[in-house]
């Protein structure tokens, strides 16, 4: 089958690979018909994530048909059109039973804080991912959802990740009716959870970016205000001042470490990980963020990072929350969202082309060319 190959930083191809096969009792085998590029794929394809070996198919976000089940597998079958949720989970750990789906006990053997997620390096579990014809879903009882009649795959393939973590980031910040709501990061997960504001009551939403074309898309997509830092002396004095020096009622980091411009570097094997500089738009939110407020972390971040301003969260007394989302807990009102068009996941894809050209698709989602937003790849 043709697939995504992971060759070293910024070097992937499509190839031809062996057909995964059904490993345990509860796997089932996904033709794909959906997948996308994350911002989060950039991490592993920038080389930033520890253990991330060559030959590693990335892809979280996947939607397909079941074209083959394990002996155990009685939730889905065979013929089954599913959305295939970014976190594999057991289902049944101390965790996922409170829908910490994301924080599975069980699907990481490599114990790290993160339960296990679909190609994205050993240190999330060495699963290979969907960027490919076929992929292996373990806990195949658990994790897919049947795609509701008639909804298309494009807004499909968005609730493996993007839709719910966009809300989730909403949901964590805990908004009150008519909050001023600060994004950073104009990128399909920030432009999300600025949308996704709105749902939860908030009466002003600002979304910060440095790319001008994605703060226009913000701008019509999610009905928010839009600014470019690089426009700005001081984020930090921008927000305060807009918010007659309050600051904002709470702040999304839909960054991570990007923004950070550092690599994480193993220090001994792959366990103990030292991230050196700073997290700038974490930073900006902590100082930005009026006091007794909520700074809400979706941006993916390396374990450590040494120089968070914690005084600062100290002595305003703030509330700092962050996870990966929880994708299959959030399925069941998402899909309601987007079946009575509260949400148009799909109005987020700007380009999409066949899996073939992997290596362009990343090319130009990296490099930001082409006002790429977000890039469905068709196997
Ligand atoms: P993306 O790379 O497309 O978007 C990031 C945006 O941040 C870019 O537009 C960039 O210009 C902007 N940016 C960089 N530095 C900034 C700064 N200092 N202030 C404001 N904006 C800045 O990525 P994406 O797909 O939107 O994902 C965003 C983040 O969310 C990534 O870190 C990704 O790994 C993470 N993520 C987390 C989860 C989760 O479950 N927690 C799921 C998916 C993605
Ligand atoms: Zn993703």
């Amino acid at each position: 089958m043709l697939a995504m190959d992971y060759r070293g930083p910024k070097r992937v191809r499509a190839v031809q690979k062996p057909m995964p096969e059904i490993k345990h009792p509860q796997d089932a085998i996904v033709k794909v018909l959906r997948t996308c590029i994350c911002g989060s794929d950039l991490h592993l394809y920038n080389g930033n994530v520890p253990d991330t070996r060559v030959g590693t198919t990335f892809g979280h976000e996947f939607v397909g048909e079941i074209v083959e089940v394990g002996s155990e597998v009685t939730k889905v079958k065979v013929g089954d059109r599913v959305i295939v949720p970014f976190n594999i989970a057991c289902g049944e750990c101390h965790f996922c039973r409170q829908g910490m789906y994301g924080n599975c006990h069980e699907s990481n053997t490599e114990a790290s804080a993160v339960g296990a997620i679909f190609g994205y390096s050993h240190t999330a579990g060495g699963y290979d991912g969907g960027q490919a014809e076929y992929a292996r879903v373990p806990y195949a009882n658990v994790g897919p959802t049947i795609i509701p009649e008639g909804m298309d795959l494009d807004d499909a393939v968005l609730l493996t990740d993007v839709v719910p973590t966009g809300y989730q980031a909403a949901e964590m910040a805990g908004i009150q009716t008519g909050d001023t709501v600060v994004v950073f990061g104009a990128g399909p997960i920030g432009i999300m959870a600025a949308r996704c504001a709105w749902l939860f009551g908030a009466g002003r939403v600002i979304i910060i970016d440095q790319e001008d074309y994605r703060l226009e898309f913000a701008r019509n997509y999610s009905y928010c205000e839009a600014y470019n830092f690089k426009e700005m002396n001081d984020p930090v004095v921008f927000i305060k001042k807009t918010t007659d020096w309050m600051g904002a009622d709470v702040v999304i980091d839909a960054v991570g470490a990007e923004a950070a411009g550092n690599t994480m570097q193993t220090i001994t094997g792959r366990k103990l990980l030292l991230q050196a500089g700073s997290a700038t738009a974490l930073h900006w939110a902590i100082n930005s963020v009026k006091k007794g407020g909520v700074v809400s972390i979706v941006g993916v971040y390396g374990p450590t990072d040494n120089l968070i301003p914690i005084g600062n969260v100290l002595n305003k007394g703030l509330t700092i929350r962050g996870n990966q989302a929880s994708v299959k807990r959030l399925l069941p009102r998402l899909i309601e969202h987007v079946q009575n068009g509260t949400l148009n996941p799909k109005g987020l894809i700007t380009h999409r082309m066949p899996l073939a050209e992997v290596a362009d698709g990343y090319r130009m989602f990296s490099a930001k060319l082409d006002n790429c937003i977000k890039t469905v790849l068709i196997p």
